[in-house]
């Protein structure tokens, strides 16, 4: 009775033990959004931790000494690339001194690279001209579609470090691109009838959201990506608004609500508070929540404002 016991706790244990004898791969991501996706993929052969919180602006994020320790340790760090990070992330990097996860290196993962970018510059476009969005735009997570994408190139750099767990990350990856399916498909449902429903948003966060669900983006309280709004422009806004009959202005939880709340008194308009990312908001805790989250809360306002007839 004992010894079967002892056998069956030993195959327990075998069955608990990675097929590697390998310890996890460390990996560190720019944001919360590309930690959820790795989380999905790399399943318990990964530990995965972001730096940016999703209640933060990805653009402007405070550098901490705690952020190098965890560049320290990184077997990969994932970034969502198009500069979105150039202005507090490289310097960190550069600190950490860790070989494996410098750009160009094997642990450096970009994971624009196979997504779809939208807003890509004509002509010249650069920083000195204060615009934040100099190689397209950078918050391409918030379209489905991308995220598979994202979780594909993921999920291949996983096997190119870890070759002996490239099937389990392969199947991990079929699981949430299918799971992603499935919820895409509801949410695409959900936002049917709303199909091209006018709408203003902050900063330009959410041009792939829009186009993936049919909404219509008229104009932005930021006169550039990244520029702070102006009375001229705000006055613009306004004057666009009322012609067009706009009754939905979305702001991400860290910008200021003083210029969107006046511009809602001038219009009539609601001021909907919007995650752009994973960690936006408590409940917004991983991926497939922050769409959950995302397309209630249009579809709730949508309905209570008319903004969709
Ligand atoms: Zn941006």
């Amino acid at each position: 009775m004992l010894k079967h016991l002892g056998t069956i706790i030993a195959t327990m244990l075998l069955a608990a033990a990675p097929a590697s004898a390998q310890s996890k791969l460390n990996v560190v991501t720019a944001t919360e959004d590309l930690a959820s996706i790795a989380r999905e993929v790399g399943g318990d052969r990964v530990t995965v931790e972001a730096i940016a919180r999703g209640y933060q602006d990805p653009h402007f994020v405070e550098a901490k000494p705690s952020f190098i320790l965890k560049l320290q340790k990184a077997d990969l760090l994932i970034v969502v690339g198009r500069e979105l990070e150039i202005g507090w992330l490289p310097p960190l990097v550069q600190q950490s001194r860790n070989q494996k996860i410098q750009p160009g290196a094997n642990g450096y993962l970009d994971a624009s690279l196979n997504a779809t970018i939208l807003e890509i510059p004509t002509g010249q476009v650069t920083r000195a001209m204060g615009d934040v969005h100099p190689q397209g735009n950078p918050h391409y997570w918030l379209d489905p579609e991308n995220g598979k994408r994202v979780a594909k190139s993921i999920a291949d750099k996983f096997a190119e470090l870890r070759p002996n767990d490239k099937a389990f990350f392969d199947q991990h990856l079929a699981d949430f691109t299918s799971r992603l399916d499935t919820a895409e498909k509801r949410w695409l449902s959900q936002m049917a009838p709303y199909k091209g429903t006018k709408i203003v948003t902050y900063h330009r966060s959410f041009p792939n959201f829009a186009e993936r669900f049919a909404l219509d983006i008229v104009g932005y309280v930021e006169p550039r990506p990244g520029i702070p709004p102006t009375p001229q422009h705000t006055l613009d806004l306004i004057n666009e608004m009322k012609r067009q009959n706009i009754k939905l202005i979305l702001v991400e939880p860290y910008f200021d609500s003083k210029t969107p709340n006046a511009i809602a008194r001038e219009t009539g308009a609601t001021v909907l508070t919007m995650p752009p990312s994973v960690g936006g908001t408590k409940e917004v805790t991983d991926y497939f929540k922050l769409f959950d989250y995302d397309i209630n809360l249009i579809v709730d306002a949508i309905k209570k404002s008319g903004a969709g007839k």
